[in-house]
């Protein structure tokens, strides 16, 4: 049978020559000639992989990834492109030497309480995929409703303080859904490029839901850009007691699926699988929104950040605009560091900047922190 030119991989490879992403930057056409006709035990593809990086070229302040798993399988199948990708996006972790750590010991924590004139609040989130279904930009609904059951099930053991419910996005009104989002606790909307692009939004809101303990302090989002996102969060600065109620919490919740014959995705190497490379690891994003209005319009704000290796986002989420004298900030890194170092990494420089605010108030000068390395190579 004759080739067609539509049919080789040369004629198939995106224009990326615009683009600003760790998956743009990864992928040769000879890793993408490779790699193009091979699917996962799942029938997914590489092209299904890398279609949210081809069609958002990049973010403002993020280096993001480009790129979503389809399943746990799409680490293997596809990893000369996800390696590298991981690599870029994760300071040098190497995936296939390195091992990474799990630690979650909440005692460790030092210098845990933040000065609230500053902070407003803390939060400490991870995500977890269930094993054996497919990502949220594969899954079918059967498999979305299968983590939702699997999830809902498991939830209803806990106990004391964290024991809640479940609110099905279906059967809200779109009043309560609003609610829950502007006071910080619930997903946005499907309005995120990344979820769009990435297939993570298909049939929304079936199977989505946000379980919550009565104070709102523990939540678990289920289905949105991956199975589960755990949640622990509170107004003020007990950054330590945040992280402690985390702690418990997962492990419970953990134990609880396991007893159900279910277990979580991981592996040594890339920790728990998520459906973002980003979040590979500990899936651990800890942050606070903070007011720092004199350092945030300081030139060297961008720079301190960097070299504390903390993100800033704006206080309505990823895809809001980064602006005014209040910021999200959170720890880059996920893989390599276990919970307790990127928490006390988040706990120091977090500290370090109500520090150099604090200087500028007084109009004293401020000092940019040298760069801390996160891999001896
Ligand atoms: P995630 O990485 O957890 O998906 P997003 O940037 O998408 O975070 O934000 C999700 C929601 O969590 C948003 O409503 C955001 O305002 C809220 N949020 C994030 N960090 C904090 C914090 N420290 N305090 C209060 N709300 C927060
Ligand atoms: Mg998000």
């Amino acid at each position: 049978m004759l080739t067609s030119w539509y049919s080789v991989p040369r004629s198939d490879y995106p224009d990326l020559r615009k683009h600003n992403n760790c998956m743009a930057s990864a992928l040769t056409p000879a890793i993408y000639a490779k790699l193009r006709d091979k699917v996962t035990p799942n029938n997914w593809t590489l092209d299904q992989c890398i279609q949210t990086g081809v069609d958002n070229p990049g973010h403002p302040f993020i280096k993001t990834v480009g790129c979503v798993a389809g399943d746990e399988e799409s680490y293997e199948v596809f990893a000369e492109l996800f390696d590298p990708v991981i690599k870029d996006r994760h300071n040098g972790y190497d995936p296939r030497v390195m091992k990474h750590p799990t630690d979650l010991d909440a005692s460790k924590i030092t210098h845990g309480m933040f000065d609230e004139n500053y902070v407003l609040s803390s939060r400490v989130r991870t995500g977890r995929s269930i094993r054996g279904l497919s990502l949220p930009p594969a899954c079918s609904r059967a498999e979305r409703r299968e983590v939702e059951r699997v999830a809902v099930t498991a939830l209803a053991g806990l106990k004391g303080d964290l024991a809640g419910r479940y609110y099905s996005l279906g059967d809200m009104t779109d009043k309560e859904q609003q609610q829950l989002i502007d006071d910080h606790f619930l997903f946005d909307k499907p309005v995120s490029p990344l979820l769009t692009c990435a297939f993570m939004a298909r049939d929304w809101p079936d199977a989505r839901g946000i379980w919550h303990n009565n104070d709102k302090t523990f939540l678990i989002w289920v289905n949105e850009e991956d199975h589960t996102r755990v949640i622990s969060m509170e107004k003020g600065g007990n950054m330590k007691r945040v992280f402690e109620r985390f702690c418990n919490g997962l492990k419970q919740v953990e134990h609880l699926i396991q007893e159900r014959g279910w277990e979580f995705m991981w592996n040594e190497r890339l920790g728990y699988i998520l459906t973002c490379p980003s979040n590979l690891g500990t899936g651990l994003r800890a942050g606070v929104h903070v007011r720092l209005p004199k350092l945030s319009k300081d030139p060297r704000f961008s720079k301190i950040l960097d070299n504390l290796r903390l993100q800033k986002r704006g206080t309505g989420g990823v895809d809001t605009a980064a602006t005014g004298d209040t910021f999200d900030i959170s720890n880059l890194d996920r893989l390599g560091k276990s919970e307790v170092e990127l928490v006390q990494l988040v706990v120091d420089g977090v500290n370090y900047l109500i520090e150099c605010e604090k200087r500028l108030e007084k109009g004293q000068d401020i000092k940019i922190p040298s760069p801390i390395v996160q891999f001896r190579k």
